[in-house]
């Protein structure tokens, strides 16, 4: 069925401002597309909750958040009230572990109105996807220091990857690149220093390329990689990346489309045995939290993820072309990029953009 119930969860500062701008998108999709939402507003994974109840989030809340079909997070973290690690841990860091979201996946698309720090790049240059393995990597507690404070001092972390790992990462990053017009996927690696795992990477690219034969692929050193997402963001479609090296590269990518102030960002898990998450790159901002003056555009573009992995892919391509619409008219931009508006009057003319196009 067309209906989705989505978990609600603005968080904190500019997060409850924008959260609500996506939900005006997402209605202005219901009555165009015919799809239907159910909005449960959750309270919990905030600092404010926090200050009430001394933990981010009830002990029940795998079982209150669970059954949605996807949950739309604005932003967590209030510094000053609570410590960021406190909060994170608290909150995102476990929708990720317990919902199993192993991938992590940023747009990088170049938006009219946002200028690129690559000089003479234009909208329709830089339009790719940086697919995370979120899982797993050089992310492991596996390790150890030993004679702590003496010159004998070692320090070891061992690097971790799977076969079932590996493998449904590369599996969803080759299935996002056959369904866009180029398919065309970019693997970052480094089996040249790396000697063991990720030799044992490429050869996971390599075996489940055989099964995507209409998928053109290539492999970069990860160095060589961060280089040519400044010199030639046009040469790429998708990249896909462990840990470590797609935790760069989602940071870069988004920097070179301009500014992570409006990039969106989704954490799934594919086979949809828990919900996925969507929400936009930024945090929650305290600098402008209040004021009203946030950028939605971020938070906005992650309902369009959210639509994406619902398999409302017009929906999804409708925001975004709204968005470009929006931001390709100086008078509607947000003080961020320039413009006079503020985060509502933003949000209305996304908005407004959904339902009159046609
Ligand atoms: P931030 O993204 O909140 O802000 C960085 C700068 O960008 C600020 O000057 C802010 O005003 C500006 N900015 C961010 N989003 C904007 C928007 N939509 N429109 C206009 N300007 C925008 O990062 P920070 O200041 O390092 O972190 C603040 C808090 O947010 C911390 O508690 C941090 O832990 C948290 N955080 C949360 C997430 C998340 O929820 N996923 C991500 C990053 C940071
Ligand atoms: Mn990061």
């Amino acid at each position: 069925s067309r209906h989705y119930r989505i978990a609600v969860i603005p968080g904190d500062g500019i997060g409850k401002e924008v959260v609500p701008e996506g939900l005006r998108a997402l209605e202005a999709v219901s009555k165009r597309f015919g799809c239907t939402f159910a909005f449960d507003q959750f309270a919990f994974a905030s600092c404010d909750y926090f200050l009430e109840h001394g933990v981010m989030m009830p002990d029940d809340w795998k079982d209150q958040i669970g059954g949605h079909d996807a949950i739309f997070f604005g932003a967590v973290g209030w510094p000053e009230s609570v410590p960021d690690h406190v909060s994170l841990w608290g909150s995102l860091i476990q929708f990720r572990r317990e919902f199993d979201q192993y991938v992590n996946l940023r747009p990088v698309k170049l938006m009219p109105g946002v200028p690129s720090p690559l000089a003479g790049r234009e909208p329709g240059d830089i339009d790719f996807y940086v697919v995370r393995e979120n899982t797993e990597g050089e992310y492991s507690s596996i390790g150890g220091r030993i004679f702590p404070g003496t010159e004998r001092e070692v320090v070891v972390q061992e690097t971790v990857m799977t076969r079932v790992g590996v493998d449904r990462i590369l599996k969803f990053a080759f299935e996002l690149a056959q369904r866009r017009e180029k398919k065309h996927l970019t693997s970052a690696t480094k089996s040249n220093g790396i000697a063991i795992t990720m030799p044992y990477w490429d050869e996971r690219v390599e075996d489940m390329a055989r099964a995507y034969p209409d998928v053109r692929w290539d492999k970069y050193h990860i160095d060589i990689l961060t280089a040519h997402f400044v010199q030639h963001p046009d040469w790429f479609d998708v990249v896909v990346a462990s840990n470590l090296f797609g935790d760069i590269l989602s940071d870069l990518g988004p920097a070179c489309a301009g500014t992570i102030g409006i990039a969106p960002a989704a954490n799934i898990n594919p086979e949809r045995d828990f919900p996925s998450l969507f929400e936009p790159v930024h945090g929650s901002a305290p600098d402008i939290a209040g004021q009203g003056i946030a950028n939605p555009v971020g938070q906005i573009w992650s309902a369009a993820l959210m639509l994406d992995h619902l398999g409302e892919r017009q929906a999804a391509s409708a925001i975004v072309a709204a968005i470009e619409t929006v931001l390709a008219q100086p008078r509607l931009r947000t003080r961020d990029l320039g413009g006079p508006l503020g985060t509502v009057d933003c949000g209305a003319a996304i908005a407004q953009a959904l339902l009159e196009a046609r």
